[in-house]
């Protein structure tokens, strides 16, 4: 009796940690402001030494600028791709140290998570990130914390062309133009998650581009973006 309520306390306070801090994001962002007609693109995983590779030479080609949410281990064992995205002025974000979801990591560990990940992509790119995705984008109560002490902010999306299902990529560059809007964070992967989400994104990605620009939108960062530079 005494141990079942113990587990039944132990899960309310695992579910407020981890479920109740969806209803609370304080200072998460989810769009920026629709005062001008701009999108931020950012991708998630990196940063990948083939495929990161392949969409900096595909953004440079088309003079996009955009923001890329990089795993700290990822960037660790890249970090000549990790140079390249500064060197592009492309934006650097934290994905995390590990990619592992917040809704598994207590206390200690998010700060690790969070905290590692600030200090290498610090070191590898010679900027601090001001930006956190949280990997599959599980919150829980410990990471808003860590993010005020690393001074970063959390940056979720208002358009995902793909989530954990694969989507073909025309369908994928039809769903972004049509719920296109100002001030739209578009979230996208350069890295393998979803089974061959990289390639299918090298394919969708002019149509995005090629298609939000003929809609009059312009690219920016996230940074820009929020800062409303
Ligand atoms: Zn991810």
């Amino acid at each position: 009796m005494i141990l079942g309520r113990l587990a039944v306390g132990a899960a309310a306070a695992w579910a407020a940690y981890t479920w109740g801090a969806h209803l609370v994001t304080p200072g998460c962002v989810w769009r920026g402001p629709a005062t001008h007609r701009r999108i931020a693109l950012t991708f998630d995983d990196g940063p990948d030494p083939i495929w990161s590779e392949r969409i900096l030479e595909l953004l440079a080609r088309r003079e996009v600028r955009a923001s890329f949410f990089l795993v700290g281990e990822r960037a660790a064992q890249a970090p000549e791709t990790v140079r390249r995205i500064a060197a592009a002025d492309h934006e650097i974000g934290s994905h995390g140290w590990s990619h592992r979801s917040l809704w598994l990591c207590g206390p200690r560990r998010t700060e690790a998570e969070i905290g590692r990940a600030h200090r290498l992509l610090s070191d590898a790119s010679g900027r601090s990130p001001r930006h956190f995705r949280p990997p599959w984008g599980m919150v829980n109560a410990a990471m808003f914390g860590a993010l005020r002490r690393h001074g970063e902010r959390c940056v979720f999306w208002s358009i995902q062309p793909e989530h954990l299902r694969p989507a073909p990529a025309a369908q994928q560059a039809r769903d972004v133009l049509r719920r296109a809007h100002p001030g739209a964070i578009v979230d996208l992967h350069d890295a393998e998650g979803v089974r061959g989400a990289p390639g299918r994104l090298l394919t969708a990605l002019p149509l995005m581009i090629d298609g939000l620009r003929e809609a009059g939108y312009d690219f920016a960062t996230v940074s820009e973006l929020l800062d409303g530079e």
